[in-house]
Formats: C-alpha cells, structure tokens, sequence
C-alpha cells in the first residue's frame, strides 16, 4: 500500500502510529505545513526508510507563515519531496491568491535551479492559476496534483503538461471525481489519503486506507484488482525513479 499525501504528523497520536504505518504501506509520503513542521517531523520520523517527509507551506498557512518563506525556498536544495504547497482559492483564502502565487512562485522556480523536485500541490478552487505556474516552469521536476478538482478541461491542460495526479477514496464517491479520474493516464496515478483531514465514519481515514481506490479502479479501468495494484505499484516506482 501506498499513500502518497499524508499529514502523518497531524494524527493525534502520529508516534504511535509510525510504526504500523511503515509496516502496512510500501511508502507513506507525509506532507507539512510549514518549512518549522518539516525540519521537527523530519527528526521524529527519521528512523523509518519507507516513510519520506516532504518539505512544504500549505496555501491556507502562507499569510500566517510570511517570516517562513525564505526558509522554505532555502530548504528546496536539501529536501527530495516538496508538498504540501500550492494555492487555493476558495472563499476563506481567495484574499491571499497573490501571496500564495508568489510563494508558489519562488518555490516552483528554485526547483528547477535544484534540476527538478517530485512536488505535491494543492489546486482547489485555482487549477488554472496552478497551471499558468507549472507551464511557466517546466523543469520543476514532477507536479503531482493533489485531489485534483477543476475541469475536464483543466484536467486535460494538466495531462499536456505531464503532471501525476494522487488520488483518494473520497474522489471515488461523486461523478465529478470519477470523470476527473478517466481523464488521467493510468501511468501517472498514485494513491492518497490527505489523512486525518479526510474520514470515514468520524475517523481519521488511516495512510493505509489509501488503496481502497481500487475498488473503483477497478470499475473506471475495466481490470481485475491484482492488476490495478500492480499499475499503482509501478507507477510509484516510476515516480521515484525520476525524482
Ligand atoms: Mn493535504
């Protein structure tokens, strides 16, 4: 099992856990908030080979995060996965678009001076700004889209671009979801969860409940779930490879 954007960090009882995470998933991508969150979650998790800590500013902290920018764009040469970053442009964060455009910005142009990050990036409510910013800097490694939520069209944009896309259970649940979904190349999906912030029943979905998506991969691919598993495998390693 893999889950490839998860706030691991944010569980409430996230040391406990750590254990069983690397035990149950092949490889947990845990996502921060803040370049401070990466450097203290980098330590605490450090003993673990399977789970990578990304170096990240979550576009709902940027305008409280201000005095960590310089530290997040200074830290890209050191850390091998970048996310959570991106920008958002929903009611409440829709005031800071320009700020979070110039954090996204900085951090997408300093990847590509370090040759190239793998990238998770958050696009609710501003997948078209996200990709004006990803054609303008090809070479900033491998943009992953997290629960991707624009268009057919954006989506079909991002495809052009040659973005990955991570994908949870909840994407499965609506039609607009599974749309979204059979607009992505099958070689360029990977598993996710964005735990805790997503759950089931009142509980936190756990890292690996990531891979309840093959259920409906299943479905939208026309393949038997061994199968399935061995694309989302593949396409893991393909991803790491290139990173
Ligand atoms: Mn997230």
């Amino acid at each position: 099992m893999i889950d490839f954007h998860s706030h691991l960090d944010l569980y409430p009882n996230a040391l406990q856990l750590l254990s069983e995470v690397a035990k149950r998933n092949i490889f947990t991508l845990v996502v921060t908030t803040s370049p401070r969150a990466w450097q203290a979650t980098s330590r605490l998790f450090d003993s673990y080979d399977n789970i990578k800590v990304a170096l990240g500013m979550h576009p709902e902290m940027v305008e409280r995060k201000t005095n960590e920018i310089e530290m997040l764009v200074s830290s890209i040469s050191k850390a091998k996965f970048i996310g959570e970053v991106g920008l958002d442009g929903s009611q409440s964060f829709r005031e800071s678009l320009l700020l979070q455009e110039s954090v996204l910005n900085k951090v997408l142009a300093e990847c590509e001076r370090q040759g190239g990050r793998i990238i998770s990036i958050h696009s609710r409510g501003a997948s078209s700004r996200v990709l004006d910013l990803l054609e303008k800097y090809p070479l900033a490694g491998k943009p992953i889209l997290h629960w991707f939520s624009g268009t057919i069209q954006e989506i079909r944009r991002a495809v052009a671009i040659g973005c990955w896309f991570s994908v949870g259970p909840s994407m499965m649940l609506g039609k607009k979801g599974r749309d979204l979904i059979r607009e992505m190349p099958i070689d360029k999906i990977l598993p996710e969860t964005d735990g805790p912030f997503v759950t089931r029943e009142n509980a936190p979905l756990m890292p690996w409940e990531a891979f309840n998506i093959v259920l409906g991969l299943e479905d939208l691919w026309g393949m038997k779930p061994d199968k399935v598993r061995a694309n989302l495998q593949r396409n893991f390693q393909t991803i790491l490879k290139a990173g």
